[in-house]
């Protein structure tokens, strides 16, 4: 069973949650920064989560956490 601090702990990242989800946040407060982007993300905007990076569920955040970039075939394989 729970140690006693782990319980408190355990209690506490609930009540956070239900914190959320009741909409007590402040929308004009962002809750994090977009791992692709480097904009603010506000409460009711929709994330992707890629290891543990949050990134706002667009895909140009994406592209922009993969930096990877459309490019020619040719130049892909250098051979241009
Ligand atoms: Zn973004």
């Amino acid at each position: 069973m729970f140690s006693s601090k782990a319980k408190h702990e355990y209690f506490e990242y609930h009540e956070s949650k239900k914190d959320l989800s009741a909409g007590k946040l402040d929308p004009m407060e962002p809750l994090e920064e977009c791992q692709g982007c480097g904009r603010k993300i506000y409460p009711g905007e929709e994330v992707y989560v890629i290891n543990g990076y949050i990134l706002h569920a667009e895909v140009s955040c994406l592209l922009d956490f993969l930096s990877v970039m459309p490019m020619p075939i040719e130049e892909a394989l250098g051979v241009k």
